[in-house]
């Protein structure tokens, strides 16, 4: 078959247009800016400069949304009204994304067995976390506002809950959230997580391959680097935060640490209040784990999770994921152990000068 002149022209035109396309290498588009009380980054790669400026345009306007939605501070925000009710129980018609961070919250809840909690907001106020004040309450007060903390002070009714579907009146529309005996939301431990997946959603609608993201620590990984290969997250010494202790690769994942030394007061005699309570005590967590660090799909259950690790201890954190097993860990005690799921071996290298050493699975 003969191909004439004129043709063969523009045939390797075009294919000279494909292999520039392909060939042309990604670049790194970047957003960085202050919500949820911390520093948030996003880093995108892409060939196509307005498609990642879009994308992170979206992804910083998500952000800011779900702070209007969850922050404890800005006086519109739906939990600050909820927080500041006066009549309980009362009931709250709820967005769509709203309910699905609460039912993803109270889940949470239930598989750390209460220790990963969104009623805290009584003791973490009293406290002073949320303002420029922290300080040690009177224990008396801190007993008072207990029941309030309940995990089970909240619920959500589903539209096909309702009574009017038992007489055949199909409801549409949102949830309602009930909330009883003086309970309030803090969503401290989870929004970031949340977040994240929110952000990572919208990059996936652009056709993003290759993206990080670093909400205040939280960092959330979607595909791989832009070389192809893992992405290598650091995690830092719980007691010189400024060292890495080891790194571990991951190809998209999160991987979310909570810690004492992330946000923390100190009264007049040294001692260090770190942000993470007990819900059983009302005071902050004391368990064995100087940092937790959860790898997992999803933002919002490594963020509960490593809560909900810091909270209950190394013990329990290892039940707990010998029953999930649909995450890994990186836990670091105050015994200078870190102790790692079983499939994470390969994955996670310690630095040279760390002098902490793994501890063996039981
Ligand atoms: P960071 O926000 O530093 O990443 P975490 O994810 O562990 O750390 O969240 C800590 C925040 O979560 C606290 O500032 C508070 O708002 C809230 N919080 C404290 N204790 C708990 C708990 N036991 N369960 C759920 N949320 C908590
Ligand atoms: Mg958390």
């Amino acid at each position: 078959m003969k191909i004439k002149k004129n043709n063969f022209i523009f045939l390797s035109f075009i294919f000279a247009v494909l292999l520039f396309s392909s060939c042309r290498s990604k670049k790194c588009y970047e957003t960085s800016f202050q919500a949820m009380d911390t520093v948030m980054t996003v880093k995108v790669w892409s060939t196509n400069r307005n498609i990642a400026l879009r994308a992170l345009e979206e992804s910083k306007k998500k952000i800011t949304d779900l702070e209007k939605l969850l922050s404890v501070n800005i006086p519109k925000s739906t939990v600050y009204l909820i927080n500041h009710q006066e009549n309980y129980p009362f009931s709250i018609e709820i967005s769509d994304d709203f309910a699905d961070l609460i039912r993803k919250s109270i889940h949470m809840s239930e598989i750390s067995d209460g220790n990963f909690n969104i009623c805290l907001y009584p003791v973490t106020s009293l406290w002073g976390f949320t303002t420029d004040n922290p300080h040690v309450p009177e224990k008396s007060l801190i007993d008072e506002v207990l029941p309030a903390c309940n995990r089970d002070n909240i619920s959500l009714i589903e539209p096909g809950d309702r009574w009017g579907n038992l007489r055949g009146i199909d409801y549409e529309g949102n949830c309602d959230l009930i909330v009883m005996n003086g309970s309030k939301l803090d969503f401290g431990g989870i929004a970031k997580g949340y977040a994240g997946d929110e952000v990572l959603k919208i990059l996936k609608d652009f056709k993003i391959e290759n993206a990080v993201i670093d909400l205040g620590g939280n960092i959330q990984t979607l595909g791989r680097r832009y070389d192809e290969t893992a992405w290598k997250i650091g995690i830092k010494d719980p007691e010189e935060p400024e060292k890495i202790i080891c790194s571990v690769e991951v190809i998209s994942k999160a991987v979310i640490t909570s810690a004492g030394y992330e946000r923390y007061f100190t009264d007049e005699y040294g001692k260090k209040y770190p942000h993470i309570f007990d819900s059983k005590t009302g005071y902050p967590a004391e368990s064995d784990i100087l940092s937790a660090t959860i790898i997992s799909k999803d933002g919002y259950y490594g963020d509960a999770l490593s809560t909900a690790f810091y909270v209950m201890g190394s013990e329990k954190a290892y039940k707990l994921w010998q029953k999930q097993k649909d995450f890994d860990f990186i836990i670091i005690t105050n015994d200078k152990e870190i102790f790692i799921s079983e499939n994470l071996e390969k994955m996670v290298k310690v630095s040279e000068a760390s002098d902490y050493y793994f501890r063996t699975l039981p």
